[in-house]
């Protein structure tokens, strides 16, 4: 007996096979701080930086979104944009 997916209809040859299928294609990351869905967790990690406000190191300038590992480099990036 074969059961099929519930949210993209493919075909399963068991319960166990289309719960793995879950597992793989269709785990869902939600935001911890929204509750808003993602279909990896990579993407959901970056939505959430989103919440936790600026990242390490970011230069500030408008229209630069580099970012840098350390405060020096940073510091020594920022002077570009004077
Ligand atoms: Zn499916
Ligand atoms: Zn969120
Ligand atoms: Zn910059």
């Amino acid at each position: 007996m074969s059961v099929s997916c519930e949210k993209c209809n493919s075909k399963a040859g068991s319960r166990r096979v289309l719960t793995v299928h879950n597992l793989n294609v269709h785990r869902q990351t939600l935001c911890k701080y929204c509750g808003l869905k993602f279909n990896n967790k990579y993407a959901c990690a970056q939505h959430e930086r989103s919440h936790t406000g600026r990242k390490p190191n970011a230069c500030q300038a408008p229209g630069c979104s580099k970012t840098f590992a350390q405060d020096l480099q940073l510091q020594l990036h920022s002077k570009v944009h004077f």
